[in-house]
């Protein structure tokens, strides 16, 4: 695997920028309900969440059509790709998922002791799923997708999707990352959470980090069989990780339809303008369904970034399938503007 990432040597040094771009953050939340129950609620932060955390459970269990044991918090769903990572991969074993994917659940499996299977995505960006069931071998211990991926923005079709998880979960659990679900329209029907009310062994993580805008405030959750859930909860009260008024923002926030609608609509607002602007510039931005957006660059990651932050614009660089990649996040339209005027600068 030839995936590679720039980062910054030191995030301590991290400068000030006019434009943040490089964590796929909400530029407008986090959603105003969500903030004024946050507000209200911090006075009771002397508490434990115990009672509270399960208002928040059974109201998520709800809306995804599961039962509250379906159904396990953690503070960000980081938590939860890692803890899952820790348990299934302490003894070993691979991960098959596509290249480039999200690496953080793959980076921790690796470390607890497991390997990666990576399969190149298709030339169309979505996952090739075939492929990806022919590396499955005895030592698979778990399959991880992420749709829309990143951090290529792309999507792979819902449809052939809930096909391979059905039929692949019965050999191994599948693992689907569903961090971007909401910027798609009609996010739902794009979910693989009606499998789990067929049984199967699937594990799909969500988060309130991107559409509701709460990524500082780390709630996240994942929808799963009780008897996975069981085993992941064996080493892990993720629950326990969420603050008090966190909680209270979660069950607010998930109620917000207006701010959730406009997070949307102002995403694609500045997706169309970022992609336009790219293409008038010259470069080849790869069609995004989410809110970032990667484009091919010729420069060396390192000193590309360097330049970037100078121009007080942060963005990521990668290097995959060959290639070098900005990877940059959409913020407001003046922020994307602050964003197209440095790379005007920079690489053209
Ligand atoms: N999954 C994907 C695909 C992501 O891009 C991210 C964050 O960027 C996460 C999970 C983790 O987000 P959080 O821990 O804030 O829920």
């Amino acid at each position: 695997p030839f995936f590679k990432e720039y980062l910054p040597d030191d995030l301590r040094e991290f400068p000030v920028l006019e434009a943040k771009l490089n964590a796929n953050e909400n530029p407008y939340g986090p959603s105003p309900m969500g903030l004024e129950a946050l507000k209200k609620s911090a006075a009771g932060g002397n508490r434990y969440a115990w009672k509270e955390l399960f208002q928040l459970v059974d109201k998520i269990a709800d809306f995804e059509g599961v039962t509250s044991k379906n159904i396990m918090m953690g503070p960000g769903s980081s938590d939860l790709l890692e803890k899952t990572a820790m348990v299934l991969f302490m003894n070993g074993g691979n991960v098959v998922s596509a290249d480039p994917a999200y690496m953080s659940l793959i980076r921790v499996a690796e470390a607890a002791g497991g390997t990666w299977k990576p399969v190149p995505l298709k030339d169309d960006w979505s996952h090739d799923l075939d492929a990806m069931e022919a590396a499955i071998d005895e030592d698979t211990k778990l399959v991880y997708i992420c749709n829309p991926n990143n951090p290529t923005g792309t999507i792979t079709d819902s449809k052939k999707l809930l096909d391979f998880c059905s039929r692949v979960s019965e050999k191994v659990p599948v693992f689907v990352d569903e961090a971007y679900l909401w910027f798609l329209e009609e996010g739902a029907k794009h979910s693989m959470v009606s499998l789990i009310n067929e049984g199967k062994d699937v594990i799909i993580a969500r988060t309130f980090s991107k559409i509701h805008g709460m990524a500082g405030l780390r709630v996240g959750y994942a929808v799963a069989q009780e008897a996975t859930l069981d085993k992941l909860q064996k080493i892990t009260r993720a629950g326990m990780g969420i603050s008090y008024p966190s909680v209270f923002a979660a069950i607010a926030a998930m109620d917000d339809e207006e701010f959730l609608d406009s997070s949307r609509t102002l995403n694609a607002e500045a997706r169309t303008y970022t992609f336009e602007s790219l293409k008038a510039m010259g470069f080849e931005p790869v069609p995004s369904y989410t809110s970032f957006m990667i484009f091919p660059i010729e420069m060396d990651g390192k000193a590309f970034l360097s330049q970037m932050t100078e121009l007080k614009v942060g963005v990521r660089a990668f290097e995959f399938l060959g290639k070098k990649w900005c990877r940059v996040s959409m913020g407001t339209l003046d922020e994307m503007k602050l964003f197209t005027a440095a790379i005007s600068k920079v690489l053209v």
